[in-house]
């Protein structure tokens, strides 16, 4: 797996959830379909009058979810910042061929309301629960950086095999210290919960 086929997935689900933030910090969720998709990158359309679209100018921050049907979800956590002008009328068209719903929706020149966005600093989280064990990734484009998240287990481990037993993915290696596989982990915090010695950490607490 990587980010271009995280992409490509998110293209064949067709209409996403796009959720921001508003003016009083409360989240806002929308679907959205008018994407152009690149190997590396989306575009999307809206109209600079819509909260959307004021929400994007003021924070920014926007995530994207999109399920397949064979159990994968892939969410797109990133910036959203205005396509070069020189830029907009180009990916507005392909979009609009792309989609020709839009040409009911905005015929003619009305579309000229309309403003493209690009994705930046994203990164994707790739998440297949329709295999056994689960599978999961992250992967980058546009300058982002992965915040990793789940838990891990410290040198405080006494490699008792508890956390082994209570895991519902038998994803922990054991050995003298044992250690989770993170890529087929939850993070349902199960192995946390269990350990007597408290040796598993939430990353990013400790
Ligand atoms: S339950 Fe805790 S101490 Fe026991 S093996 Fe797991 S992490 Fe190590
Ligand atoms: S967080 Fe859940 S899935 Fe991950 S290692 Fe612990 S018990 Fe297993």
């Amino acid at each position: 797996m990587d980010a271009a086929t995280c992409l490509k997935k998110l293209e064949y689900v067709g209409v996403l959830a796009f959720a921001t933030v508003d003016a009083h910090g409360a989240p806002q969720i929308r679907n959205i379909s008018a994407i152009h998709y690149e190997p590396d990158g989306m575009y999307f359309f809206t109209a600079r009058g819509k909260e959307f679209a004021r929400e994007l100018e003021r924070d920014g921050r926007v995530q994207i979810l999109g399920y397949t049907k064979y159990k994968e979800m892939i969410r797109v956590s990133a910036k959203a910042v205005t396509a070069p002008a020189e830029e907009q009328k180009k990916w507005m068209d392909i979009i609009f061929t792309e989609q020709p719903y839009l040409i009911n929706v905005y015929p003619g020149d009305t579309r000229e309301i309309g403003i493209i966005y690009e994705i930046r600093q994203a990164q994707i989280e790739y998440f297949h629960l329709g295999v056994s064990p689960i599978f999961r990734e992250t992967y980058t484009i546009g300058g982002g950086t992965e915040t990793r998240k789940g838990y891990r287990i410290t040198e405080q481990c006494i490699g008792c095999g508890t956390c082994l037993s209570h895991c519902p993915q038998k994803c922990i290696t054991a050995g003298e210290q044992y250690s989770i596989q993170q890529e087929h982990c939850l993070h349902c915090g199960n192995c946390s919960e269990h350990c007597p010695v408290g040796a598993v950490r939430r990353i990013g607490e400790d």
